[in-house]
């Protein structure tokens, strides 16, 4: 009898695991390699999947597999627009420090060029809270200040759910970001007020799938290894 009973659970426990749907398999990637249902923003060799606000190519400088702001020429752009992303970029600041505060090796990656992680040397260089390295910039403090020394890679990987906005441009639910710094716990699902700004209150306004930014902030900031993965197509 129980051997009957044990018969009819595994065989219903198989036929479920059956007919449940099974996730897609990707190779993961590793170290350096994008996740292969990853799209490569950058891969070391060009700045292809870039243009400046104004649709000129970006002309940060490339070389030894990163990318470099090239002072003063201006926060460049994906191409292509996004919506829902898992976001991978690696970054460092210069090694020879000069400044100190916000001017200390400062950038940014803006989540659909409106919502900034902000990008700082925040390794012994202390700012305003909400202005440091991994913060939601003027939004939300990073749980702890996980950077390495200047001139370390270091890396963020996001996740970020994008606003939804009602026909009528009301906000239906606010962006919302989850951040890893060195791999470390820093943003957890925050949502985010409005756009991010310097001065002012954050607000909303209405859109759709925007570009992926990276802000030149004056300073030679490097990037490397940029990737992302659509976690829902197009929004
Ligand atoms: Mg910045």
């Amino acid at each position: 009898m129980i051997r009957l009973l044990w018969t009819v659970l595994v065989a219903l426990s198989s036929l479920s695991a059956v007919e449940l749907p099974q996730p897609v398999a990707i190779d993961p990637g590793g170290p350096g390699k994008a996740p292969s249902d990853a799209i490569v923003l950058f891969d070391g060799n060009n700045l292809d999947a870039w243009q400046h606000e104004n649709g000129s190519a970006a002309n940060w400088k490339v070389a030894d597999g990163a990318m470099t702001v090239a002072a003063v020429s201006g926060d460049i752009y994906t191409r292509q627009r996004f919506g829902d992303v898992q976001l991978h970029v690696e970054w460092r600041t210069p090694a020879v420090v000069e400044g100190h505060g916000q001017e200390r090796g400062n950038s940014g990656v803006y989540l659909q060029s409106r919502y900034e992680v902000q990008v700082l040397d925040s390794y012994d260089n202390v700012t305003y809270s909400n202005g440091q390295a991994a913060a939601v910039y003027k939004q939300y403090i990073p749980l702890v200040n996980a950077s390495r020394g200047p001139g370390e890679w270091q890396c963020y990987d996001i996740v970020f759910r994008a606003p939804r906005f009602g026909a009528d441009g009301s906000l239906e639910s606010p962006a919302v970001m989850t951040v890893f710094h060195n791999g470390v716990l820093v943003q957890d699902h925050v949502e985010l007020r409005g756009a991010t700004t310097n001065v002012g209150e954050p607000v909303y306004q209405a859109h759709g799938p925007l570009p992926l930014m990276l802000q030149d902030h004056h300073n030679p900031l490097s990037y490397r290894n940029i990737w992302l993965r659509e976690l829902s197509a197009g929004r």
